[in-house]
């Protein structure tokens, strides 16, 4: 029997295409979300005006701070995400650095796990020593080690799972709940599961971001961040953002809502097809091992299954002969654009010699265990058996 006393809750794909757009005041009739360029909003009474400012009333002053198109962007990702709030930003590195300008200080402690996003990773171990801020990066798929590390004292714990390229899974409730008894904040870069296969905050996060670059634009031809949490937490981030100015441009959260339309459907065939591929790269001759969290054989398949509602597109694999197959193998691929992006329409490949790793040496790829030979494959929205017949092409 269904619960009268609840509204009912939507859908992912409802949300996808309804989320924020619902309570919107469209511009002339439209039905679909105007893309407003305007960087300042005028007023005919300064009283208004002055409660808007001062957020006592709804409405916008300038841009950098909040924009009609863009906050329509921040709501479907809100709603996708289950969050009291949201806000958004230039990229995901922005977004990232944002989070860590609002919340670390010198001498505060950040325990992180070695297998971030690369950029995430020179942020770690460039950047934030240089602001006396100490950054402990743990073995990723160790969770005694990160409890261990966790337990010492931490002001933020940051995860990230799957994680790019290897795609390791953490386990997001276990190391929340050990960073919620040391009082750290927990931030999980979501943008390889996406919100329509992983929800951080009902796993104990206190903020999740993406890059929408990636899986939400799902087109390559936007870059922008977000990040969602507690109505506080988020006011804090965005009134650190409106002033460091790493805004979203309006035309790009325009193609972000319209890419959004079709996330939940474009992840569900993405989770099938990627499966799929790895099953059959499995058991490819040429193929020395496949990384992909929906394989039984992946090490932690079981937490990929807890905290998972799908596996996602990403995926990884070594060849036999290393960079020398790479460097012969990849160009023969049709259906596959060579490039550093990934959670797009099309199918993307590439090692990490030239994309996540690309600031590493050979030795520290060797010392994160990422072999040379490695294939980062981005599973794009074509038809898998087409995938397949330009894979085998390609390997044989
Ligand atoms: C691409 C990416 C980022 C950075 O996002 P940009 O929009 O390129 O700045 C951060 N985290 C992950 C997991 C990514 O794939």
């Amino acid at each position: 029997m269904t619960d009268q006393t609840k509204p009912p809750v939507p859908g992912l794909s409802t949300l996808s295409i309804w989320g924020g757009e619902q309570d919107y005041e469209l511009y002339e009739r439209s039905t679909q979300v105007p893309v407003v360029h305007s960087v300042s909003y005028g007023y005919t009474d300064i009283d208004t005006w002055h409660k808007v400012a001062l957020e006592e009333e709804p409405g916008h002053i300038y841009s950098r701070n909040t924009n009609p198109t863009v906050r329509v962007f921040e709501e479907k990702v809100r709603a996708l995400e289950g969050a009291d709030a949201a806000t958004s930003f230039s990229s995901g590195m922005a977004a990232i650095s944002n989070i860590f300008g609002t919340w670390l200080r010198p001498g505060d402690r950040v325990v992180s796990i070695k297998d971030s996003y690369g950029g995430t990773n020179r942020l770690f171990t460039a950047f934030l020593p240089q602001m006396n801020v100490n950054v402990t990066l743990c073995n990723t798929d160790n969770h005694e080690e990160i409890e261990q590390e966790i337990a010492k004292g931490c002001t933020m714990l940051y995860l990230e799972s799957p994680t790019n390229p290897t795609l390791k899974v953490t386990d997001i409730k276990r190391l929340a709940a050990a960073a919620k008894k040391v009082g750290a904040l927990v931030v999980v870069d979501n943008t390889f599961a996406t919100p329509i296969n992983q929800n951080p905050l009902a796993l104990g996060a206190d903020i999740v971001l993406h890059s929408a670059s990636k899986y939400l634009g799902g087109h390559a031809d936007a870059l922008g961040g977000v990040a969602c949490g507690s109505k506080t937490l988020i006011k804090k981030l965005y009134q650190y953002r409106e002033i460091n100015g790493a805004t979203l441009a309006p035309m790009d959260a325009y193609s972000f809502i319209r890419g959004m339309k079709t996330l939940s459907l474009r992840v569900e065939r993405q989770n099938q097809s990627a499966m799929t591929i790895a099953t059959w790269l499995q058991k490819h001759p040429k193929v020395e091992q496949v990384n992909y969290p929906g394989l039984e054989s992946h090490p932690s398949h079981d937490i990929a299954k807890a905290q998972m509602k799908g596996f996602g597109g990403m995926l990884s694999f070594s060849v036999v002969g290393g960079l020398d197959t790479i460097k012969t193998c990849l160009p023969k691929l049709k259906l596959a654009h060579m490039a550093a992006n990934l959670g797009c329409v099309e199918t993307v490949v590439g090692p990490p010699l030239t994309t996540s790793h690309v600031e590493c040496s050979a030795e520290e790829r060797k010392a994160a265990g990422i072999p040379e030979g490695l294939i980062r494959y981005s599973t794009g929205i074509e038809d898998v058996e087409d995938l397949l017949a330009d894979l085998e092409h390609a390997l044989s």
